[in-house]
């Protein structure tokens, strides 16, 4: 299962205009074929030679003949689902009313995941009917959840007994449909990450979250000066001692200039 991705043009656009495939190269490449077929238009024997110059542009020590089999599907696919292009997907009060009913902050954050992925897939295709089917541990993590499994399934069992979720599990896949996702309806919220929704819920009862100033990810509060996610602080922390070292280095060139 793949990663949700708002926006799959900006995806691909970016990984061909910079030949970077990111840290899941397949996922990527999937996308970029996708918008070969459906946007640019070329026949799978073009899109196949691109995505082979894609991947040895991205690190020229690519096997190709490893990713055959995979190209090969991921080709075969490119028309198959639609290229995916969404803003952000609508919450609404009533949804978010029946959240904040809910007797624990851990079952709330659990049902807004649901809600979400639940929404993402209906606004793909709303043959979905507001059914999700994502790993148990992706949807827990995408909650901030970190709780045995046990009290996973507990968390699951709540929510079916109270009539907001009805499921059938197969294998270590959920398969949830949320009964309680409106259709339509007046959006309070819009959804534009799908990175850590648990923390975002959280951040909007006011809770003690930050949404990184660098990009976006709503992480737990540690104390007043914090504004960045650990990623982006050492990311900064690494620039500025850079910075301060070539600083250092021409303070010095300056003061043995001879007067
Ligand atoms: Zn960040």
């Amino acid at each position: 299962m793949s990663k949700i991705v708002l926006n799959e043009r900006e995806v691909a656009e970016a990984a061909i205009a910079t030949n970077k495939l990111g840290a899941k190269p397949g996922e990527t490449l999937i996308r970029v074929a996708k918008y070969y077929a459906q946007v640019e238009g070329y026949k799978k024997k073009e899109i196949r030679r691109k995505l082979e110059d894609l991947l040895l542009k991205n690190d020229p020590r690519t096997l190709l003949m490893k990713w055959d089999d995979a190209l090969d599907g991921i080709v075969k696919t490119s028309n198959k689902t639609p290229l995916i292009e969404l803003d952000g997907v609508p919450i609404t009060s009533n949804e978010l009313q029946i959240i904040d009913s809910l007797p624990s902050k851990q079952l709330a954050r659990l049902a807004f995941t649901l809600l979400c992925v639940a929404k993402y897939w209906y606004a793909v295709n709303e043959k979905n009917n507001m059914w999700v089917n994502t790993a148990d541990r992706d949807i827990m993590a995408m909650a901030n959840i970190s709780a045995s499994i046990k009290r996973q399934s507990e968390l699951l069992h709540n929510l079916r007994e109270l009539r907001l979720i009805q499921f059938s599990k197969r294998v270590d896949n959920l398969n949830v449909q949320v009964l309680f996702a409106e259709p339509h309806g007046s959006t309070t919220m819009m959804v534009t990450d799908f990175r850590n929704l648990g923390n975002q819920y959280m951040l909007r009862l006011g809770g003690s979250f930050i949404r990184c100033e660098q990009c976006g990810l709503v992480v737990r509060r540690k104390n007043n000066a914090h504004r960045y996610c650990t990623d982006c602080a050492a990311e900064l922390h690494s620039r500025k001692s850079i910075e301060s070292v070539s600083r250092k280095r021409d303070n010095k060139a300056v003061s043995f200039q001879p007067v």
